[in-house]
Order: C-alpha cells, then structure tokens, then sequence
C-alpha cells in the first residue's frame, strides 16, 4: 500500500470536478490538488451534453449562479482566444399557443425581476425597440435579456423554415452554445499547470476522525487529506455514502441524437430552437397499427413539449444535435444506458413541428448516431454546492441538465466553502443544509416550474 498527502482530493473528474479542480488550485491558490477518476477526464457524462448555456431561469438564485458562471466562461473564453469556441446564439422557445406565448412572456418578464435583462417585444408595428439578430460565433456584442417576437416576417427571415403555425416565440439572448470538451480540456491543462495531480483511480473510502482524514483509492494507494470532494456525477450519493451520508438526489435518462440534415432544413447560424408546444406524432396509419402491435402506445397519444435541437459544427458541416426527453426515466445509473431503439426518428419527427420540411425524412431517416447521459438531480432541479455533515467533506453535484453551463459558478461557490473565502449571496440557495429551513419547504411543497426543457 502507498501513501501521500494532499490539501483536498476531488471524486470525480467531469466537468463538476476538473472546474473545481481548477478553482481551488488556479484561482485560490491551494497546493496539493489530488483529482481521482478511473475513467478519463470528461467522458461519462460531461462529454454527452448539448453544451448550450442560458441565463433564463423561473427563480433567483439559479438567474444569480448562471450569470456569474457565464461571466466565468466570458472571462476564460476572453484570455484564452475563445479556446472553446463559445458563441451567443440564444435560445428560441417557438409556439404555436397564444396562451403558452404569455406565458412566456410572464416568465421572461419575472426572469427580468430577477436579473436576466429586459424583454422586448416585437410586434411588427411602428415604435417597435431594434431587433439586434445574433452574430454565428461572438458574444461580445451580443444584447442581454430576451426579445418576444410576434412579428411574422421578422421571426421567418431569422429563421428561415420556421413553422407557419408559429404564433410567436422569445429568443433569450444571454445563451448560445459552446465546446465542453474544450472547456474541460482547458481548465484541466490551467490546474495541471498550477499543480494539480490526476490519478485514474476511484475513491473506495474516506477516512475520518470526526472530520476527513483522508481517502483510500482502488489501487489500495492512501493519501492522507484534510478535505475530501464528492464530484461524482451520477455517483454523486452512492460516494457520499462512504461516510455514511444520503443525498436527495436522483437520476433521469436523457437520450440525444446526432443527425446528418443532408436537406439543409435546419437553419446553420441558429442557436437552440425549442418547439414549447406538446404534440402529436405524424404518424401513417400503417405506421400506427405497427406502433401499436409493439406495445409503443407511448408514441401514439399527446408527446410533451420542448422538442429541440442546433446546428453542430462549423462551415459545411450538416449535423444537427437534437434532443426530446418524452420518458423522464428515473434510475439507478447503469451502463450501457437503456436506449428506446425509436429514438433518433421520433426526434427527428418532433422538430417537423417547428420546422415542417423534416418531414421530408420521413421517408428515408438520415444518418444519426444517438448517445446521452444522466440528469443527476434533486427535487427542485438546482444544484447542491457546498458542505455535506461529516466536517471537511463538501459535494459539487446534482448538475442535472445545466452542468456545462453551471460548473464555473458552481466550482468557485465549491473553491471558497472549501478555503473558508467569502460567499456571495446566492450561495445558501445551493447548500444541503437548505432542506433543514421549514420556509424553503413550504416553498418546495407548491414549487411548479423547474427550469427544465
Ligand atoms: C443528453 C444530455 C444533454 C445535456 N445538455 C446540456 C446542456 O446543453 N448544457 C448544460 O449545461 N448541461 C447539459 N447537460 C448536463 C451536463 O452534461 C451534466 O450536468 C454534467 O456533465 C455533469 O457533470 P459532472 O461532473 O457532475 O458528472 P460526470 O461528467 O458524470 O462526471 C462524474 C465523474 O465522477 C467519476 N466518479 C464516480 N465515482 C467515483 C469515485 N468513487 N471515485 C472517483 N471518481 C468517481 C465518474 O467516473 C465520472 O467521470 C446534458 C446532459 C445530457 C446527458
């Protein structure tokens, strides 16, 4: 058995804890970074994603924690030449229901209150404020908030094809996509140089004596800690189960597929398109009968809402990353993760709301490759960030669906629980010990809206 020391050592080395990595060992200044993972950096979960950031979000503090991590990713993507490719295409939530158009008017309007930006509206009248479109590849110049668009004409030269159905969407305009791979490479590559080591090992035991004393990893290797990190993705409670501690945290399948649009029918400069409306499925009536015979009611009736997807890759590139979550399957982790073998053509048939000519697949289904993840979560959809009960074991998990875009706000709310550095005031929101406050509970008993798409 081997033997060394180190100031904290992380579980986990997605983008929960390379970030975190990379806060406590490049921007506060901690020595001995120890960052455990017997898989390589960013390839379980963090390497699936869509990769798309928004600052829209139904309540403060997640407005709060997604602003100050997308200034985060402003200011890495500003020193490193743009090093992940970061773009401010936005996000479109398209519908074809006055009622739902007002109701996202209401929630750009209360996400305002809380620090999203201002919402304007575009009705195609005279006295209407400037449509600024979104620039492919910078974020610079890029306005903040969110524009409701009614205007016909201006939401099809925007976005050519869009469904004529379309009563009106709104384009949240702090949002875009960018590489996570390269995000995750480049903070790794930033807390190796300051000193941090990574071992592929896991973490089999944390050692305490009334506080963290240390880990022990597969290898039988020990190192001798003050404070231990439970980043472990979708892991995140069976680790905080080795000192004896549960997490309320689940864990939902989410599928996405890749697809070659050959037809050239989804706009390439977009950002992500949201169809906000639930649907029902074109399907023939041979198809129907054949559905049916399979046991496949589920694709028969209503589908729910938020079918979406954007353009992957640069100048030429025909993919498409498309994503609709119509089973919500909540599991213990397994891999190789239960794929619906329909996947890839029902999504593809989905976006033929928001843009009619995909049904021009329905034919001849293109190319897809489809693959996905787990949405670790709690009951609320916001994060938890901060100490777990044993004194110096904290946790960075339960990232659900906005991970890539909340690591860094996330990671620098971890960094300064575990230094003792001052918190800002968003920071009790993403606490454990948040459940122990009967007001929050009363709040989460009639809590409606979650954020998720
Ligand atoms: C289909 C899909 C689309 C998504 N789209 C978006 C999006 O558009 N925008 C966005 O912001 N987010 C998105 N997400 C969410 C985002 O990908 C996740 O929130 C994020 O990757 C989770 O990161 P993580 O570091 O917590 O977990 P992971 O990336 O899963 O990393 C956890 C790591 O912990 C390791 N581990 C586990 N146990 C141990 C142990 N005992 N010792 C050491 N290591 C251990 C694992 O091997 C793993 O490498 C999406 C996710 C999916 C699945």
């Amino acid at each position: 058995m081997s033997r060394r020391s180190a100031d904290v050592v992380i579980a986990g080395a997605g983008i929960a804890g390379v970030a975190t990595a990379y806060f406590l060992a490049v921007r506060s200044g901690v020595a001995r970074v120890v960052l455990c993972d017997p898989l390589p950096p960013l390839t379980l979960t963090s390497d699936k994603s869509t990769e798309c950031y928004r600052n829209l979000w139904p309540n403060q503090p997640m407005v709060r924690l997604v602003n100050r991590s997308i200034d985060l990713l402003e200011e890495l993507a500003g020193e490193s030449g743009n090093a992940f490719g970061m773009n401010r295409r936005g996000y479109l939530y398209a519908t074809a229901s006055p009622e739902r158009l007002a109701a996202l008017q209401a929630g750009a309007e209360r996400a305002a209150e809380f620090g999203s930006g201002p919402m304007r509206v575009h009705r195609g009248e005279a006295g209407d404020p400037p449509y600024s479109p979104a620039a492919a590849d910078e974020w610079e110049a890029a306005p903040t908030g969110t524009d409701l668009i009614t205007d016909q004409a201006l939401l099809q030269r925007q976005f050519p094809g869009i469904s004529e159905k379309t009563v009106g969407a709104l384009h949240v305009r702090r949002a875009g996509f960018l590489s996570a791979q390269q995000l995750g490479a480049y903070l790794l590559d930033r807390a190796r140089t300051a000193g941090v080591t990574l071992l592929p090992r896991r973490v089999v035991a944390v050692r305490t004596a009334g506080k963290v004393t240390g880990v022990t990893l597969d290898d039988a290797t020990a190192i001798d800690c003050g404070a231990f990190v439970d980043a472990a993705g979708p892991m995140l409670a069976p680790v905080a189960g080795l000192l004896g501690e549960s997490l309320p945290v689940h864990s939902e399948v989410h599928l996405k597929v890749g697809f070659r649009d050959t037809l050239g029918v989804f706009p390439r400069d977009a950002g992500l398109l949201i169809w906000h409306d639930p649907q029902r499925l074109d399907w023939s009536m041979e198809e129907r009968e054949h559905l049916a015979a399979a046991d496949r009611h589920d694709l028969l009736g209503e589908m729910p809402s938020a079918c979406h997807g954007r353009p992957e890759g640069g100048t030429g590139s025909p993919w498409v990353l498309a994503l609709w979550e119509y089973h919500r399957q909540v599991l213990e982790p397994v891999w190789p993760l239960p794929v619906d073998p329909l996947y890839g053509e029902v999504v593809i048939r989905g976006l033929a709301a928001m843009f009619p000519a995909m049904a021009r697949y329905l034919d001849h289904m293109p190319q897809q490759v489809v693959d996905g993840g787990y949405y670790t979560k709690t009951v609320e959809n916001r994060p938890l960030a901060g100490p777990l009960q044993t004194a110096g074991a904290f946790v960075i998990g339960a990232l659900s669906g906005f991970g890539i875009m909340a690591a860094c706000g996330l990671a620098e709310l971890g960094a300064a629980h575990v230094t003792g550095d001052p918190l800002p005031e968003h920071a009790a929101a993403f606490t454990l010990a948040r459940y122990d406050d009967p007001a929050y509970q009363r709040e989460l008993a009639t809590l409606t809206e979650t954020g998720q798409i």
